[in-house]
């Protein structure tokens, strides 16, 4: 069924990402849109169950079939969905909210033939059920696997109680063409919707990495050094784990643009990243922080790790060898995250140090 649909519609259906993370993240993306249209469609939908009550029925139901419609409209229906649309503004009652508005159009839609079977005019009562269908896929805020499932509970429901409890009178066969209308519209135009949604998700993703890159050397910009600090300078004072930071800067890279040209100092630019994010742990962040100077933070180091970490860094880029460049050598200025530290002091620190390393003769690492 999945390949035949796939093969007919001109978009890609939607399915969960394969990636668990990023699966992860378009769920924690995609939940407070939902909630939000959830919360004020079921609030919407509550009030008009309760307008519906102020219309005159006189022509097409008994008395004691208005008191059933009043007391299961105002009683059940409205209640829940104002329940759900109360629920829905907190994030820890995603699921059960899904669950509950998934369910309450089956119990709409069960009340309603319920209802349907006592009347003798029965059309006028009938687009309740084809407006349910359509509102559960497109309307109500589900995800796509509730909505189906909770659609097409509610045709069955639809289907079977006009064809055994109700007298259509010789139109069933219409009947059952719209409630077929209103589920291949909802469900194709919610397929389509669900499509949007991730493709969106998937656009903003794409920018948002982009945004904190480097073209040039592919490892992170500088606009991600302030997420990768914040976040550390939590975890620290949460965990107690100490990380450190290392400024490094290429020693004399000016006269290698000049002897060798630009494109040569891009590459030894793309070669030395290329080393750094190779000799560093997966936890551990690189970053170029602007023209030959790149930042290390990296986590759980004592001054010992730290000291060790930075001469297997410099020593690795000593002995690379670089085509055309030759021997490349950077200097280092390193520190370790201390408390009540803000960010820029502790990159301040580290500067010096990258400093202090340069006024040393250059090819040496400075810790503070
Ligand atoms: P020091 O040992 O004191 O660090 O000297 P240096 O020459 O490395 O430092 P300086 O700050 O004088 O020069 C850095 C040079 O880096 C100057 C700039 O033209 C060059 N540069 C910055 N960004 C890029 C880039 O993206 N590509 C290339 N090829 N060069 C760049
Ligand atoms: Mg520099
Ligand atoms: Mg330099």
């Amino acid at each position: 069924m999945q390949k035949i649909l796939q093969y007919i519609l001109p978009f890609e259906l939607p399915r969960t990402f394969t990636d668990k993370t990023f699966n992860d993240l378009y769920d924690e993306w995609d939940k407070p849109s939902r909630q939000i249209q959830i919360s004020v469609i079921s609030c919407l939908t509550a009030l008009l169950y309760v307008a519906f009550t102020f219309i005159d029925k006189s022509s097409w139901a008994p008395e004691y079939v208005q008191v059933l419609m009043l007391k299961s409209h105002l009683l059940i229906i409205a209640p829940m969905m104002l329940t759900i649309s109360f629920l829905a503004y907190k994030k820890r009652f995603y699921n059960t909210v899904m669950v509950m508005l998934a369910i309450s159009p089956v119990i709409a839609m069960l009340s309603h033939a319920y209802i349907a079977s006592k009347l003798t005019n029965i059309p006028p009562f009938l687009a309740e059920g084809y407006l349910c269908v359509f509102w559960i896929f497109i309307v109500s805020g589900m995800t796509f696997r509730y909505a189906l499932v909770s659609a097409i509970l509610s045709s069955v429901i639809l289907l079977l109680s006009a064809f055994y409890y109700m007298n259509l009178a010789g139109t069933y066969a219409i009947h059952a063409f719209w409630v077929f209308c209103s589920f291949s519209f909802g469900c194709l135009g919610a397929l389509i919707f669900d499509r949007s949604r991730k493709a969106i998700f998937m656009g903003q993703q794409e920018l948002h990495r982009l945004a904190i890159t480097d073209p040039l050397t592919g490892v992170f910009n500088r606009n991600h050094l302030d997420n990768v600090l914040s976040q550390e300078v939590g975890r620290c004072l949460r965990y107690n784990q100490i990380f450190g930071l290392l400024i490094i800067d290429i020693d004399k890279f000016k006269s290698v643009n000049d002897t060798f040209g630009h494109a040569t100092g891009d590459k030894v630019l793309q070669k030395t990243a290329q080393v750094l994010s190779q000799s560093i742990r997966e936890n551990d962040t690189l970053i170029r922080w602007g023209g030959e100077e790149f930042i290390v933070i990296a986590l759980e180091v004592d001054e010992l790790n730290l000291l060790q970490l930075c001469e297997k860094l410099r020593g690795k880029i000593e002995n690379e060898g670089y085509a055309t460049a030759g021997k490349i050598t950077v200097s280092i200025g390193t520190t370790l995250f201390r408390k009540n530290d803000t960010k820029e002091a502790l990159i301040s620190r580290a500067d010096k140090a990258l400093y202090e390393a340069k006024e040393k003769g250059r090819n040496i690492t400075v810790y503070t």
